[in-house]
């Protein structure tokens, strides 16, 4: 958590709640001296700085009931911040995604039974969507009048088409070296993309400034950040109920700030504590690209803090040198018996080329890092391949195509003659 944060920074413009305004949502807690603050726009405990958390107060709630719900996040919304009505407000209806059975993949690594989880038919081919439309509920209930974001790519995708639909000014912030494709993809939903010279931590850094000094901006990662966090619960719902309301033994989900993997863990807990499915152990694994690997260095060192790095990958949506959450992920990996890992650039591109040529599923590089990842902890013996297992593929490579444009391409270029294509000796 960054300590220039402002204890005032609570720039939505209004704090007036109405009645329901965050569901079953009952207070903000703080993750490190465990202080509690009414629900409100804060995201930093008035106490000692720790990033807030949203807890609750759950009604029963039955399988049955969320069974009869749309087939989108909102079957769950019982369970997030968010009030009864929020199907009705314009929103991208992210979720539900495919839970696939990856037979040929597991054949490949040599594991009894594994599922992807592809989040890359999600409204802006990304897992965002989630966590963007349980934040545009924040900024509407707050009366935010700019919904913005920094962003690795893909959350400025999410936050311009949300914020489009929605009829609510968008403003995203990007680091200036970003895929085109990923630019294109903001911009065409707004006219205010903003390319900033520096890294990602560089302009997460300027957003904490502007959502210090701006009235009614709500920036989902950073000051409606809890209610954003909790979007990736989602994930962890709907793995128990597609595999036919059942844990799985092992996850591996890739690590940017790390929020989705500590909530895709909380989501699982809260099924348990919910009675929705039996109680097990299931080990978490977290992902990361080398060039920008501080909390799977932390794990392999085996130090409590996670020391920023400069990053320098191809996995530019993974690319958080000084991550949010990082510290979690390393005591959940820790606590449930799996690891964070890291792989090469070159095995992200083969991660990516593998998930494509074993499942049909063109992943971008977050993915090819997650499943370069499983394979790479299948080699090590630090994950069990006799255990059921589901990897987390987050985003579409049509976003990331340059990573493998070199890897990938016509096997022969022929004339169009029967004998040009005997000759051409097509395997
Ligand atoms: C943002 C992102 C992640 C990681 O998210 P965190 O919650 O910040 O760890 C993973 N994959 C993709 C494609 C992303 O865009
Ligand atoms: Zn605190």
């Amino acid at each position: 958590m960054s300590l220039t944060a402002d204890r005032t920074a609570a720039a939505p413009a209004s704090t007036s709640i109405r009645e329901g305004a965050f569901g079953h949502a009952t207070d903000l807690v703080c993750r490190e001296c465990g202080a509690t603050q009414d629900i409100g726009p804060h995201y930093v405990c008035t106490d000692c700085f720790g990033p807030l958390e949203i807890t609750y107060d759950f009604p029963a709630v039955t399988r049955e009931q969320i069974e009869a719900g749309p087939a989108n996040i909102w079957r769950y919304k019982a369970l997030l911040p968010v009030p009864d009505d929020i199907e009705t407000s314009p929103n991208l209806e992210p979720g539900f995604t495919r839970l696939l059975e990856a037979k040929n993949l597991a054949a490949e690594l040599g594991l009894t039974k594994l599922w992807v989880k592809d989040d890359s038919t999600n409204p802006t081919n990304s897992f965002k969507d989630r966590v963007v439309a349980c934040a545009l509920s924040a900024a509407r209930e707050f009366g935010s009048t700019v919904f913005a974001c920094p962003s690795t790519g893909n959350l400025a995708n999410a936050v311009a088409a949300a914020g489009a639909r929605a009829g609510i000014k968008t403003v995203v912030f990007i680091p200036s070296n970003l895929e085109t494709p990923k630019k294109v993809n903001s911009a065409v939903y707004t006219e205010n993309l903003i390319a900033v010279e520096g890294n990602y931590d560089d302009v997460n850094k300027l957003a904490s400034e502007i959502a210090g000094e701006e009235d009614g901006w709500a920036f989902v990662n950073v000051n409606v950040r809890p209610f954003y966090a909790e979007g990736s619960k989602t994930l962890g719902y709907e793995i128990a109920e597609q595999l036919g309301w059942r844990l799985p033994d092992q996850i591996v989900i890739p690590v940017a700030s790390g929020s989705q993997l500590t909530k895709v863990h909380k989501a699982f807990r809260e099924l348990v504590e919910l009675g929705l499915v039996d109680d097990k152990p299931v080990k978490i694994f977290g992902a990361q690209a080398t060039g920008c690997s501080p909390v799977s260095e932390a794990f392999r060192e085996g130090w409590d803090v996670v020391r920023p790095q400069r990053p320098d990958t191809i996995a530019k949506s993974l690319a958080i040198g000084n991550p949010a959450d990082g510290i979690y992920v390393l005591d959940i990996c820790r606590q449930t018996g799996g690891a964070v890992a890291d792989i090469s650039d070159d095995e992200v591109r083969e991660g990516i080329v593998l998930l494509a040529r074993t499942e049909g599923i063109f992943t971008e590089t977050a993915g090819g890092t997650t499943v370069g990842v499983l394979k790479k902890l299948v080699e090590t013996g630090q994950l069990d391949t006799s255990l059921e297992t589901v990897v987390i593929n987050t985003g579409h490579g049509l976003k990331t195509l340059d990573a493998v444009s070199d890897l990938v391409g016509p096997a022969a270029t022929i004339a169009p003659t029967y004998q040009a294509f005997v000759d051409a000796n097509i395997a």
